[in-house]
């Protein structure tokens, strides 16, 4: 399964916040709204939750893969 990240960087322009938050999909939209709703003083509704699921990126594999095959 890939894993999806979220910046808030990209996503809330008028903020200083450089979070970033990555995971897979259901826990990023959880952790992200959490952290909106807190600090960002956003409302907890289906409407954001879609939009912050819309606005997910692909995480690139590389980065976490974990090296299982035998050597
Ligand atoms: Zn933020």
């Amino acid at each position: 399964m890939n894993r999806k990240y979220v910046d808030c960087r990209e996503q809330l322009s008028e903020s200083k916040c450089s979070l970033r938050i990555s995971g897979l999909e259901d826990e990023v939209v959880r952790a992200s709204i959490e952290h909106a709703v807190s600090v960002h003083r956003e409302k907890d509704t289906p409407e954001f939750r879609e939009e912050v699921r819309k606005s997910l990126k692909d995480e690139p594999q590389a980065q976490f893969e974990k090296k299982s095959s035998a050597a």
